[in-house]
């Protein structure tokens, strides 16, 4: 038997069924005011639509596809949600707390082809996309972490998988999660992250150039990023700075370049210099992030020494550099950790 449809998946079908319930359009967005801004955890729950209407949408439609497989809470108020989606496969998504942000990190696919060699999301490759309803489920799980008198308020889409290669249904997932009507988030709250696919890069500019972009470098030499993020090797350092610069032209927003510092690897004042040289004065933020030691993966962490020498050597070439905190470091909060270490343990 066919599972029912996801309420939140995009496209007419809602539309479609509410006509034929005799029921005017606009109760999609009550229906969605009800998930997003009442958090409702049931059509039962949505006290204002017609009784029988909340039955049918029962019969009809599911608003949870996913369950809680694991729920991890860190002292500094950063929580990690293990989901497990309607065929087995399982996701990650966080919740941080910074002072007055209430910031969600979000998946885009089950794995990640990009290969990124420290990353433990693309160890083993690519499973699927996620779909737009599951892409949403992580908005409505995080959200109801919260207090009724918090939100949130920005969105990063730098978790599990590489957002770019699920422009389809991360698109309308992002649309919905700034109707005023639901979360309400603006775009310029929003980040999207990616290690630099000029094509979709190029089509996010042409389509919605308001969302801020991260591109993640790790290296500022083709030959040592092609070793750390494998899909460097079809692309080229090159033409991910061209289409980036294309992005800021049609945007006008400030880019954020990603590098995350791997101890003896990438970590060098000549390697701070060759990055310095290939931002080239950008309007951009270099956001540095030590890295965190996975779990059977040979990377270290940089010494304390050695990071300050890198990030020294960028101030001084003028770059706008921060050092992202490891918010979450103790509740495996990196990319891909928790969902892997949850897989090895279910094969034990
Ligand atoms: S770091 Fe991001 S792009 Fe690279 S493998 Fe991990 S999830 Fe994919």
């Amino acid at each position: 038997m066919q599972p029912l449809p996801h309420i939140l998946e995009p496209g007419d079908s809602l539309a479609t069924w509410l006509a034929d319930q005799g029921q005017p359009a606009w109760r999609a967005r009550s229906i969605h005011r009800w998930l997003f801004g009442r958090r409702a955890s049931s059509f039962a729950d949505m006290t204002d639509l017609p009784a029988d209407l909340r039955g049918r949408l029962e019969a009809d439609y599911r608003i949870w596809t996913t369950s809680i497989a694991r729920h991890h809470r860190a002292e500094d108020g950063t929580e990690k949600l293990l989901l497990e989606l309607h065929d087995g496969q399982r996701i990650e998504c966080v919740l941080l707390r910074d002072q007055d942000r209430r910031t969600v990190c979000i998946s885009s696919q089950v794995g990640c082809a990009m290969g990124c060699v420290f990353c433990a999301s693309g160890i083993d490759g690519v499973v699927r996309n996620l779909s737009t309803g599951e892409i949403l489920e992580q908005l409505l799980r995080l959200a109801r972490l919260l207090p009724p008198d918090e939100r949130i308020s920005h969105i990063v889409v730098m978790g599990m998988g590489e957002p770019l290669a699920n422009l389809d249904r991360l698109l309308p997932a992002l649309a919905e999660a700034q109707h005023p009507d639901g979360l309400g988030i603006s775009q310029r709250r929003i980040t999207v992250s990616t290690v630099g696919l000029p094509a979709g890069i190029d089509r996010l500019a042409a389509e919605n150039p308001g969302y801020h972009l991260a591109v993640s470098l790790h290296a500022a030499d083709d030959a040592l990023r092609t070793r750390l993020v494998p899909v460097n090797r079809a692309i080229g350092l090159a033409d991910v700075m061209a289409s980036a610069d294309r992005y800021w032209e049609s945007s006008g927003r400030r880019l954020t370049f990603e590098y995350v510092l791997l101890g003896g690897v990438n970590d060098s004042p000549e390697q701070a210099r060759s990055l310095v040289r290939l931002l080239g004065g950008r309007a951009a933020l270099l956001n540095v992030i030590p890295y965190n030691a996975v779990a059977g993966l040979p990377w270290r962490e940089p010494t304390p020494a050695a990071r300050e020498a890198f990030l020294d050597a960028v101030r001084t070439g003028g770059v706008n550099v921060q050092v992202r905190r490891r918010k979450g470091a103790r509740i495996d909060a990196a990319c891909g950790q928790l969902r892997r270490l949850d897989a090895q343990a279910r094969t034990v």
